[in-house]
């Protein structure tokens, strides 16, 4: 590693976007190679995970975390036999990661609450809230869906006094072309899915709790995030481009909000393109690093850069289940980081105290600055 790329170790991460660990039982019991990929397919699981460049890189990382063998038995073994607390613990600490926001609408019956994660874990810990997980909770309790949204809203700006931001998974449901339903579009839809019950997927009746959760977003100056590109099998990727999201980007009545766009790939140039003429716009490269090669983590890192303003890029986790998903995103954040800004200085984009200021601006200030603390009132 060159002086450079040593340096960025020094910068804390702000970790704007991840998801809370596993309750320890389920830590002992969760397979390795079910860390490593995005797929549920039990036969991708078993016959092709462990193909993956990502999977054989982070192997042979874990390996040198844990001084053992670098294969799945070395490692499992090596692992399972430390304390758990410990490990999460020590996996922080090795990660510098400074400050952290939990989405915890992502299986929230296997993974430490917000409250457990901050007893655990050696970090400050905010919440971000879930708009989709909130309105699927009330659905079934309420019989007009004018007092659904009514209710959707009392409960986000509640919420929303003691969170950083909101998320948005609509592109795992229905996409990111977001429509303005009719009132007789919106009533269809909401019994529809009052009779369907199970997961809520009626286009109509998602669009009109998203704009009602971003303006309230707007009003209270919090961030929203939105879930773009890739993703388990849950999603068409066809739809989460974010190049969809212009009917809210554009949107007359949330000039001031400021949208987030998580992960990002493939559709990286496109998310720096929006970054760099829309004010609101920021995008973040987490899930894109680590989950992918080394050359496609500096090439999502090159081509954020081709027109994104450096004050707009952001590097999150999006880690979950297990610490050592933190630390290997860390670990590879920094990496890439370090590398594609010493080409930016190489090329005669930056100078080498400019890539200095870029990375301390990618690891910690734009997220720092984007949900600011002074914004809420923490409990
Ligand atoms: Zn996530």
């Amino acid at each position: 590693m060159t002086a450079f790329t040593t340096m960025l170790e020094h910068i804390p991460l702000y970790d704007h976007h991840a998801h809370a660990l596993y309750h320890e039982p389920l830590w002992r019991a969760a397979p390795l190679g079910a860390y490593f990929t995005e797929a549920y397919d039990p036969v991708i699981l078993e016959h092709f995970v462990s193909d993956t460049l990502f999977y054989r890189r982070s192997l042979r990382d874990l390996a040198e975390l844990y001084s053992c063998e670098p294969n799945q038995e070395g490692v499992q073994q090596a692992r399972l036999s430390r304390d758990y607390a410990a490990l999460c613990t020590e996996l922080f600490q090795r990660s510098n990661i400074g400050h952290l926001l939990i989405d915890d609408g992502f299986w929230p019956d296997r993974l430490w609450t917000v409250e457990q994660s901050r007893e655990h874990l050696p970090v400050p810990i905010r919440r971000v809230v879930r708009s989709e997980t909130e309105l699927q909770e009330l659905l079934p309790f309420y019989d007009s869906v004018g007092a659904l949204l009514d209710a959707l809203e009392e409960r986000l700006r509640e919420a929303g006094k003691n969170a950083a931001g909101f998320k948005s998974i609509i592109a795992y449901r229905t996409g990111l072309e977001i429509s303005r339903p009719t009132a007789h579009e919106l009533e269809h839809s909401f019994q529809r899915a009052r009779k369907q019950g199970g997961k809520l997927l009626d286009k109509p009746l998602l669009d009109a709790a998203l704009w009602r959760t971003l303006r309230i977003a707007a009003d209270l100056d919090l961030p929203v995030q939105f879930h773009t590109g890739y993703g388990d099998p849950d999603l068409d990727l066809r739809l989460a481009d974010p190049l969809n999201l212009r009917s809210v980007i554009e949107a007359p009545e949330l000039r001031t909000l400021k949208l987030v766009l998580l992960h990002c790939y493939p559709f990286v140039r496109e998310a720096g393109y929006l970054a760099s003429v829309y004010s609101g716009v920021y995008l973040d490269l987490g899930l894109t690093i680590p989950y992918t090669s080394v050359a496609a983590m500096k090439t999502a890192l090159h081509e954020a850069l081709h027109l994104s303003p450096i004050s707009k890029l952001l590097i999150s986790t999006d880690a979950q289940r297990t610490p050592e998903l933190f630390w290997l995103a860390a670990r590879w954040a920094r990496r890439t980081l370090g590398t594609a800004l010493e080409q930016t200085v190489q090329d005669g984009d930056l100078t080498s105290i400019e890539a200095e200021w870029a990375a301390e601006r990618v690891l910690w200030s734009n997220a720092a600055e984007l949900y600011p603390e002074t914004a809420t009132k923490s409990p």
